[in-house]
């Protein structure tokens, strides 16, 4: 995109709350079930059903308020948002419009040029629709002969969270989606699978010439179910926008929609705005007073979060930016990282092992952390191999492959392939000592000063040992026999 323009990003993230039952009754949550087997009179929008409201849900909300550094709202009500479609059963979404559960508050992304503070406007909490599947091979409703509707997914609890329009470029927006989903999965609110739907956004994006204080039309965009979907859908309708401009087109303010498959947004209606909703407020529920006591108790009960551990791990740890950074990202890797840290506290060497050794085969198995075969101890078991010399480096890389393949223990992987390294002294001294024995004139070389004569010496040893000689303990027994 030219330099001419700024582009102006805000977004919209769509989580659903990994809760038991739903928002407003009690069916579960499960994903994958039967279509329509989840449901009841209060999810279907029968007449006369009552909604209820899921205590762990508002808990959820406020957790990841306060998290996100927002004010807490000790007095915050449900709304009723008003529209019409068939996955929507009642006819209206119970939503909050203006006095939402958190308001305020920012969240720090990491961007090569260091990190940048994005505003956030609100969390708020509301239901899910149901979800409508169109009968055609795109699974596109042009397409489609006829729709069905499932209504499993009607009532979830869905929190909403509304950033500041604070991002400039997709690589901003991509950072900021990152850095949300790995904050709300340390706070076990969600799993943010963003395949299954769990986790969903919608951008407002413009773009305006550089230097103009008056912000351009803003499009939002739907149906990016994943980061790099949102990175292409920014950079695309950026450069939509600023073609349009230059081609003297008007920018309709509207909502488009993502095409994945061909890489461009499509118009899908003229933005609706929120007098067209009719919000008022949900006459079937009381307002929600949060009390104090309970928001700092939550508060108190915050896991150490990202920013937090990253910072730990560099400063109590010794590890670099870069390395903490890659442990933080992922909760579940954090975690085995500090369980191998309780049995093996050699934070570097655990570290490089994990990132580069362990991580790197899983990701060529296409598996995450959570499914290796390889547990926190047997790794541990492995690196105190080598630590006690009996395996060298790459003695241990490959027991890994084999760790990795079937899950066995290390020393047993290493008995199974003979692989050992001589450390003994009883053993390893009966081969420096025929190594000496052999080699007269390199020993007299060695004593006469020149030093390269020990590594033809080692070399010797390594031989006669098969190369099972531990490296390190043999050119110290070579040296005190030579010195002596
Ligand atoms: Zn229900």
């Amino acid at each position: 995109m030219t330099m001419k323009y700024k582009t102006t990003i805000g977004m919209e993230v769509h989580v659903e709350l990994g809760t038991n039952s739903k928002m407003f009754c009690a069916c579960p949550t499960s994903f994958g079930a039967e279509p329509n087997s989840n449901v009841c009179p209060v999810c279907l929008g029968l007449p006369g059903s009552l909604p209820v409201i899921n205590r762990q849900a508002l808990i959820r909300t406020v957790k990841t308020g306060l998290a996100l550094g927002s004010e807490i709202a000790e007095f915050s009500k449900f709304d009723r948002k008003n529209y019409y479609y068939p996955d929507l059963p009642k006819a209206y979404q119970i939503s909050q419009y203006d006095l939402p559960l958190c308001g305020g508050g920012f969240l720090m992304i990491e961007l090569e040029k260091g990190e940048k503070r994005i505003g956030i406007t609100r969390v708020h909490l509301e239901e899910d629709t149901g979800k409508t599947l169109h009968e055609s091979k795109s699974g596109r409703i042009e397409d489609a002969a006829f729709s069905l509707v499932d209504y499993n997914r009607s009532g979830t609890p869905l929190m909403e969270i509304v950033s500041e329009p604070d991002m400039e470029s997709s690589a901003e927006a991509a950072a900021y989606l990152t850095t949300l989903r790995c904050l709300l999965r340390y706070l076990e609110v969600s799993d943010c699978n963003m395949e299954e739907g769990s986790m969903r956004c919608e951008a407002n994006i413009s773009v305006r010439p550089a230097g103009s204080d008056e912000l351009g039309v803003k499009v939002e965009i739907k149906n990016m179910n994943s980061i790099r979907n949102l990175q292409q859908a920014m950079e695309y309708e950026a450069a939509r926008q600023v073609k349009a401009i230059e081609s003297g087109e008007k920018v309709v303010q509207e909502t488009r929609h993502w095409q994945e498959n061909k890489e461009v947004t499509i118009p899908m209606r003229s933005k609706e705005t929120a007098p067209d909703y009719r919000y008022f407020p949900e006459p079937d529920l009381p307002p929600v007073v949060f009390p104090q006591e309970l928001v700092r108790q939550l508060e108190s009960e915050l896991p150490e979060l990202p920013p937090a551990k990253k910072t730990r791990f560099v400063e109590e740890l010794g590890l670099s930016a870069y390395d903490a950074g890659v442990l933080v990202a992922d909760k579940q890797l954090a975690g085995y990282f500090e369980e191998c840290l309780r049995e093996f506290p050699h934070a570097k060497t655990v570290s490089n092992w994990l990132t580069s050794e362990l991580i790197g085969r899983l990701n060529k198995l296409g598996q995450h952390i959570g499914e290796s075969k390889v547990s926190a101890s047997h790794l541990v078991g492995l690196l105190k191999m080598v630590e006690a010399g009996k395996l060298s480096s790459k003695q241990a890389k490959e027991v890994l492959d084999e760790m990795v393949a079937s899950g066995k223990e290390p020393s047993q992987v290493a008995a199974d392939k003979e692989l050992s390294q001589l450390s003994d002294s009883g053993e390893l001294e009966k081969i420096v000592d025929a190594a000496i024995k052999a080699n007269p004139d390199p020993v007299a070389e060695y004593k006469d000063g020149n030093e390269k004569a020990l590594g033809f010496l080692m070399g010797q040893v390594m031989k006669l040992s098969r190369g099972q000689a531990n490296p390190q303990e043999a050119s110290r027994m070579l040296k005190d026999k030579l010195s002596g």
